[in-house]
């Protein structure tokens, strides 16, 4: 769409999102100029939304606008970074003025609410599909590695988990739930929250961190493979939802908790000498982390889990979120 990208561009998007000190140049130039904090490291992220595979035609597109961003800024939550700039790859199957108009308000506000600004992007015509590159900013040397976890190191997560999942089958008629729980679990699929805060609280004080996209046991597991160790979980401590636990048996609940992606929590893991201090830093939150288990010596990502003292394990049909079963494209989520 070479004819109609420019004013495009400008209606829907250049005007509107965060404007920022830091930015000398943005939408408009070849390249948007930015000034970096002195002695800061810049840290970069990307991830891509795609029609059919991360969403379908019935999610709403301020949805869509909101989770571009999100998904983003929560990776760059895990590095310990604040969030500065972003940029936008969008390419449209066609125009159609009113999904634009709501896609770009969810991306405005989420952007807004982060004092993150909007400084470039291209329009291409193409299947429907979001780019987003995301900038943060953190002091020298202080980004959180998935690499540092140690044995005896406890493990944490920062909220509930499985209700993103559950909105998911709800979406999909596959569970129904109760009026108040249904709004919940469908806020939590489509407007994820970044724990922005959070990752920048954990910096110089987790051993390891990462996001929770793909489900608890997948990402935790690149903690632990990164790190050489094995995961002692106890699910009765993993924060559940009362949307989770009243619309499923325990079972399901914990399965769902465990596998299913979209969640968008911390996971981390903090070496005993830094438990004190976690919660002093982390005690201005509205959800505060709770710790699930402890890292243990030896295994390549091996992650054992109890429930009340017993072995617990999966039932057959449950498997994190995994792009190659889903889709031929290969990318791995980063
Ligand atoms: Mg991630």
């Amino acid at each position: 769409m070479p004819r109609d990208e420019f004013s495009l561009i400008n209606e829907y998007f250049a005007h509107r999102s965060a404007k920022r000190g830091d930015v000398a140049m943005g939408i408009g130039d070849d390249g948007a100029v930015v000034r970096p904090i002195p002695e800061h490291d810049l840290v970069i992220v990307t991830d891509t939304l795609v029609e059919g595979v991360h969403f379908d035609k019935t999610t709403p597109p301020r949805s869509v606008g909101h989770k571009s961003v999100a998904v983003n800024l929560s990776d760059l939550a895990a590095m310990g970074a604040q969030p500065c700039w972003v940029s936008l790859a969008l390419t449209l199957p066609q125009i159609d003025e009113d999904w634009l108009k709501e896609f770009s308000s969810g991306l405005d506000e989420i952007c807004s609410y982060y004092d993150c600004q909007l400084i470039g992007g291209d329009t291409t015509k193409g299947p429907l599909t979001i780019t987003i590159t995301a900038h943060g900013q953190l002091p020298e040397g202080t980004a959180i590695p998935r690499s540092g976890a140690k044995a005896g190191d406890w493990i944490y997560v920062s909220g509930s988990l499985g209700d993103a999942g559950l909105g998911l089958q709800v979406t999909q008629d596959k569970v129904s739930t109760t009026g108040r729980h249904l709004q919940q679990v469908i806020e939590r699929l489509h407007y994820p929250t970044p724990r922005v805060a959070l990752g920048q609280s954990l910096r110089g004080v987790a051993s390891s961190c990462i996001d929770v996209s793909d489900g608890l046991l997948a990402d935790l597991g690149h903690l632990m493979k990164e790190a050489g160790a094995a995961a002692q979980l106890e699910l009765e401590k993993l924060p559940l939802s009362l949307a989770l636990t009243e619309t499923l048996n325990v079972d399901d609940a914990l399965a769902l908790a465990l596998t299913a992606g979209d969640d968008y929590e911390l996971c981390f893991t903090l070496p005993e000498e830094h438990r004190g201090r976690m919660e002093t830093l982390t005690s201005h939150l509205k959800t505060r982390p709770v710790c699930i288990g402890r890292v243990a010596n030896g295994g390549h990502g091996d992650i054992q889990l109890r429930y009340h003292g017993d072995e617990w394990s999966l039932a057959d049909g449950y498997q994190s979120f995994n792009h190659f079963s889903h889709s031929d494209m290969s990318q791995e989520e980063s």
